[in-house]
């Protein structure tokens, strides 16, 4: 592709500085989290919706593939370009309206998510969908990867907050499916979420807010096996209490954490729970979880109603990717999903896949949604390490569908998972999503190689 030729595309969008041809420079506009890296011939940083229109229209006449990428902390390599292709990034597209009467905001995919949570709370509302990443990541890319969180167990996911998308097709079209409650016709928006930026460029977003609530006492409670802790989890679910958080991590995970930063109570562990429950009078749900955690034999019981002695809490969990990253040479961390009851079996067979592999295997996660994130490490980055953990991997991932759960709690499919889509869903339903794909993108424009090998 020629220079000139972009150059034509640079004069025609809004701002000057906003389309580079090489990557010298931003290199990490080539990757996601996962540090695979890939190729591309442009990266276009849109000011707006025409700079998108304008983006895929050159791309259809150039025969250029889109990959549209927000702040790049994706865990499945959903934005990573491959050659052909120009990264169309929308994270200067942060446009943010609240109203506040009905409850709803309209943004730009380029809001970071703590941003629309800070701007919610001003006006006495609330955004809770909370990834853990929620500092970096953007409103488009929660909406494309159809993002968790820690506090999904008690308000949902991003999905349940997803009034309508606005977007641009892979024919340059704008698709609008609607604003704020449309409830005829199909829902196109739930088949926008997590489509991984395959099928529309997101241009805009509606949100569902909710008045705005107070974060409440925190409970960190170690065990002497995960078994133990991993039992609590689903015997607080079936208690019918709803935790506002309810996150697990192994023996192992904690310990990262608490190499990188020191907390009472993590020295020698198996695993623990970190649980929040709202505020109450009478501390009855208080007292029921410290029950269920005595029957299940915890060896250390915190509880904290101060919310700064908490925060230093959570910490344990904010710190783990980081400390996680700090420890491991190469480190492979894949997200999978169970029902809440089979929780205890999955951490059993995490545990089993640890003691019987040269890797180093620990996990952690939003248990109160079935949700395990697990960390493949080792100390070298050579083909046979890799090799070995695409080999524990596809057993993680076997077990997990044994167990009737999901490839993927939250972190989507990308090129991280592709090769084990039919693992999952079979011919006819695998079809069906291809056929869909096709009908949106007849080109195979927005975003080849993911979901789909
Ligand atoms: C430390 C850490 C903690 C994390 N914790 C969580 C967690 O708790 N829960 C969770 O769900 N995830 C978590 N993640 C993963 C990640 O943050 C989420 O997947 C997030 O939604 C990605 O947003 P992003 O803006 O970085 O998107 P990117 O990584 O840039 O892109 C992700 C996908 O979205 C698509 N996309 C982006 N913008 C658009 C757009 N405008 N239109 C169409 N498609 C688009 C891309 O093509 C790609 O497929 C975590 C990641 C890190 C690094």
């Amino acid at each position: 592709m020629s220079k000139s030729s972009f150059a034509d595309l640079a004069a025609s969008l809004k701002n000057r500085d906003a389309l580079f041809t090489s990557f010298e420079n931003r290199p990490e506009y080539l990757k996601d989290a996962t540090e695979i890296s890939g190729e591309s011939e442009a990266l276009v940083m849109a000011a707006c919706e025409e700079d998108v229109v304008k983006v895929v229209r050159y791309a259809i006449e150039h025969k250029l593939a889109i990959v549209p990428r927000g702040a790049g902390t994706g865990l499945s390599g959903g934005c990573v370009p491959e050659r052909g292709s120009i990264v169309l990034s929308t994270e200067r597209m942060t446009h943010l309206e609240i109203d506040k009467s009905e409850k709803v905001a309209i943004v730009g995919p380029g809001v970071i998510t703590g941003d629309l949570q800070q701007k919610a709370a001003e006006f006495g509302l609330a955004y809770p969908p909370d990834p853990a990443s929620y500092l970096e990541s953007t409103l488009g890319g929660n909406v494309a990867e159809g993002a968790g969180g820690l506090r999904c167990k008690r308000f949902g996911v991003t999905k349940d907050y997803v009034l309508g998308i606005r977007g641009v097709t892979a024919a340059a079209e704008i698709l609008n499916t609607g604003c704020y409650n449309s409830n005829h016709g199909f829902a196109l928006s739930d088949i926008l979420i997590a489509s991984e930026g395959t099928l529309l460029i997101i241009t805009e977003i509606s949100l569902r807010l909710i008045d705005n609530f107070e974060t409440g006492d925190t409970f960190l409670v170690a065990f002497d096996s995960p078994k133990q802790a991993a039992q609590t989890v689903s015997d607080i679910t079936a208690s019918g209490m709803i935790p506002t958080i309810l996150e697990f991590l192994d023996g192992d995970a904690a310990k990262c954490s608490n190499q990188y930063e020191k907390t009472e109570g993590l020295d020698d562990v198996a695993a623990i729970l970190l649980i929040e429950i709202p505020h109450e009078t009478g501390g009855k749900q208080a007292s029921l979880i410290k029950t269920i955690c005595e029957q299940n034999k915890c060896s250390f019981f915190r509880h904290e109603s101060d919310a700064a002695k908490a925060e230093k809490l959570w910490k344990v969990r904010r710190n783990l990717s980081k400390a996680v990253r700090e420890i491991a040479v190469m480190r492979v961390s894949e997200d999978v999903v169970v029902p809440n009851s089979k929780f205890p079996e999955l951490i059993e067979y995490v545990t089993e896949l640890n003691s019987g592999s040269s890797l180093r295997i620990n996990s952690f996660g939003h248990a109160g949604d079935g949700n395990l994130h697990v960390n493949f490490m080792a100390d070298s980055d050579d083909p046979q390490t890799r090799e070995l953990i695409e080999v524990e991997l596809r057993k993680l991932l076997e077990k997990t569908i044994e167990l009737g759960g999901s490839l993927t709690g939250e972190h989507g499919i990308g090129l991280a998972k592709r090769d084990y889509l039919g693992l999952e869903f079979d011919k006819p339903t695998l079809e069906s999503m291809k056929w869909l794909k096709d009908i949106f993108d007849p080109e195979a424009l927005l975003n080849p190689g993911k979901i789909f090998s």
